[in-house]
């Protein structure tokens, strides 16, 4: 079976900080180690928002992403609509889902494995992508996509469903990056957004215990207990450090994850965590951030700063969703055809109507 890809497609782009419009442009080719998908549906990130107003962490070549004709967007899942030259790995049809980052393969870091800290970010013209960040992305009929970011998408999963895989991948990238949970460890989450609640998820698929979620807004508390959160706690209405040291034998808990960017909560995180735990910063704190590191230093606290979803983290969240592990299906609360993408857009970035992850399907 073989469908004639078109020779132009519609896509949004950016214009200006805060504008996004859709034009006609030309159906990208891939080259070699490439591959184009058709997008089947793509989730908004908080990210994606950040990109819209301030262009960061969006470049170009090293420059700002505004009135580039670029397209952002990430968190896509497609089909494969052409191969490119070469590619023997991925059929025309493949159902997939794709991870960010496709580092540059040449610069110490990506030869590390640490391909979302490329040294060569944004400079397509030394082969480092990441879709919607530094080439473009799936707010658009097609993207292109190096073969090393495709992922099987499960069979079970709705299209709309299947976008949350690359978040699930960030949550498995952070426990990854803090060495690895062991079943029965304690873990805390602050902030119940998308990553957050992804953090809940994996951590108890993968046998933590307690897991505890700290967030100020009751319906985002009651998602977190969907996802397997054992104990919720309402930060406006009791000392969440108290708590979690009261839940924990006085210690702490030995695993911690800030996913609110909330400067004084980062503090508070720190406090929870036990002597010797691991502390995960997973959100982009909104400013700087006061904290207590005399604390974390006698304490033996360590600090991990997580970037996207590296190491090949979403195929190994790609496998628990799989093997149905956890049903990350109640984070996706909104959907919008195409043409509507600058509403959906604003519902995520508002949360109206209690939204958390609001997605975008083609037709
Ligand atoms: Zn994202
Ligand atoms: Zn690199």
């Amino acid at each position: 079976m073989r469908n004639e890809t078109p020779e132009s497609m519609r896509a949004w782009v950016l214009g200006g900080p805060g504008e996004i419009r859709m034009i006609e442009k030309p159906v990208p080719q891939p080259g070699p180690a490439e591959v184009l998908v058709r997008i089947g549906a793509i989730a908004v990130c908080h990210t994606d928002i950040e990109v819209l107003h301030n262009g960061h962490p969006a470049m170009i070549e090293g420059e700002s992403p505004f009135n580039k004709d670029f397209t952002m967007g990430h968190e896509y899942m497609g089909y494969v609509a052409k191969t490119g030259p070469s590619v023997d790995e991925w059929q025309e049809g493949d159902r997939i889902t794709a991870e960010v980052h496709a580092g540059c393969g040449r610069c110490p870091k990506c030869r590390e494995g640490m391909y979302t800290s490329c040294h060569n970010y944004s400079y397509r013209s030394k082969g480092h992508r990441a879709n919607g960040f530094t080439t473009d992305g799936g707010f658009a009929e097609y993207a292109v996509n190096n073969i090393n970011t495709l992922v099987r998408a499960p069979d079970h999963l709705s299209d709309e469903v299947c976008t949350l895989t690359v978040t699930a991948g960030t949550a498995m990238y952070g426990l990854d990056a803090m060495g690895g949970l062991v079943a029965g460890q304690s873990l805390v989450v602050t902030g119940a957004g998308p990553i957050g609640l992804m953090f809940i998820a994996i951590a108890k698929t993968l046998g933590a215990a307690p897991v505890i979620m700290s967030e100020p807004r009751e319906d985002r508390r009651e998602m977190a207990g969907k996802l397997g959160a054992d104990i919720l706690i309402d930060p406006m209405k009791e000392d969440p450090v108290a708590m979690v040291r009261e839940l924990t034998g006085g210690k702490g808990a030995d695993f911690t994850v800030e996913a609110s960017g909330v400067p004084s909560v980062v503090n508070q995180t720190i406090y929870m965590t036990n002597r010797g735990g691991r502390l995960c910063l997973a959100a982009f704190a909104t400013d700087l951030v006061p904290t207590d590191l005399a604390y974390v230093v006698s304490n033996n606290i360590y600090m991990f700063g997580i970037r996207g979803e590296g190491e090949s983290a979403v195929k190994r969240a790609a496998a628990l969703l799989g093997q149905k592990r956890f049903d990350p299906a109640p984070i996706h609360t909104h959907t919008f055809p195409f043409e509507e993408t600058p509403m959906a857009i604003s519902y995520a970035e508002d949360q109206t109507d209690g939204a958390i992850k609001v997605v975008v399907k083609m037709d």
